[in-house]
């Protein structure tokens, strides 16, 4: 047989709704200031990153990760001030504590619900692994359409609900008694997605210890180790225990786990990086709002979503001149023309108002 005859069969293999569809894309960012994903901009100081080296060079590596996974998952617990009666299981990056809780949900017929526009993995994980999902559109302030909610889950009777609290792209935080009310009518489990938590003014746990099928999703990426792909979910032990069944084998290396637990010994470090970040949002949402032809809103993540006139030439004109941001335009009707930038430090967050200003007309 031909070669291309082959691949044709190759393919034939492949499900017709993946081959649909587009990889996860990650916008080329060499040489640009870098402002679309939502990264800590700042690295640890020399003498932390030069030990962090000799802590990693110390790893044996020709074994799989045994104890050091456990004593990260042990030390994220306590970082994160685990209720009693809960349990902890570790994801490479929150990305993947997505796929197994679609994967370990996945009975014939199950639904996954989330607001819209929200973290787009929630629906392309649940497609991927044959759960039908429901997207609830946000009013259009962003915030939670409470009654268009509780009428979708009684309707579907999801077995999952993503809250993303604060949630991605929109960058708020929701009302807290919409949320109990969600909670509260839920057939299922709901996650509380709070990768954005170290920037936030309130979290999940107080949700998590009043409603047992809560379940609180939180990741090092934001705080600082994207890098390095560590995710950690928490609820109560049965639970846990029923997600950890589908965690691939020795999921997280060694050599991440090491680096998950020296940054957790400095906690302190990226505790002041956050807090730096957050009095440089406020200082950046105060520049956009003064900014005449943009419309800022409020954040409680380390991004701001922001409409402009035309959000396709603005972010033209913005990589034109060495800033890299977003276009969330695409990603749902109620986004149109809406840009998102993550907060740098201050010296890429004067570069980014900069070029947004000469960007926008
Ligand atoms: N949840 C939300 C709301 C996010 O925005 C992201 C990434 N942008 C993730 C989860 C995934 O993060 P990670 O896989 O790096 O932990």
């Amino acid at each position: 047989m031909m070669t291309m005859d082959r691949i044709e069969q190759g393919l034939a293999c492949f499900r017709d709704d993946l081959r649909a569809t587009h990889a996860y894309a990650v916008q080329p960012s060499a040489g640009l200031v870098k402002l679309d994903v939502m990264e800590n901009p700042f690295r640890l100081p020399a003498d932390l990153q030069r030990r962090l080296g000799e802590r990693l060079g110390a790893v044996a590596i020709n074994r799989y990760p045994a104890e050091r996974t456990a004593d990260l998952a042990a030390a994220l617990a306590a970082h994160a001030g685990m209720p009693a009666g809960c349990a902890i299981t570790l994801g490479n990056g929150s990305d993947e504590l997505i796929t197994m809780l679609s994967m370990a949900c996945g009975r014939p017929g199950a639904t996954v619900l989330s607001p819209m526009p929200s973290f787009v993995m929630y629906e392309i994980s649940a497609r991927y692994q044959g759960l039908k999902f429901v997207g609830v559109p946000l009013r259009e302030d962003f915030e939670l359409d409470g009654p268009a909610m509780l009428a979708a889950i009684a309707e579907h009777r999801p077995a999952l609900i993503y809250l993303s609290y604060p949630n991605n792209p929109t960058g708020n935080l929701w009302d807290a008694a919409l949320i109990e009310q969600i909670v509260e009518a839920a057939p299922g489990l709901v996650v509380m997605d709070e990768a954005y938590q170290p920037f936030a003014a309130a979290h999940s746990m107080p949700l998590l210890e009043r409603h047992p099928h809560v379940l609180v999703m939180r990741t090092m990426s934001k705080f600082g180790l994207a890098g390095v792909r560590i995710g950690y979910l928490i609820g109560r032990e049965a639970l846990i225990a029923e997600v950890d069944k589908v965690r691939p084998p020795f999921n997280i290396g060694v050599l991440n786990a090491e680096a998950g637990l020296f940054a957790l010994e400095h906690a302190e470090v990226y505790a002041a990086q956050a807090a730096e970040l957050r009095a440089q949002r406020e200082a950046v949402f105060a520049a956009l709002q003064a900014m005449p032809g943009v419309k800022p809103y409020p954040s409680q993540g380390n991004m701001i979503l922001l409409r402009v006139a035309d959000a396709a030439r603005t972010f033209a004109g913005m990589k034109a001149r060495g800033v890299l941001i977003k276009n969330s335009s695409a990603a749902h009707p109620s986004l149109a023309n809406c840009l998102r930038i993550t907060i740098g430090t201050a010296e890429e967050n004067a570069a980014m108002l900069a070029a947004l200003k000469e960007s926008l007309s």
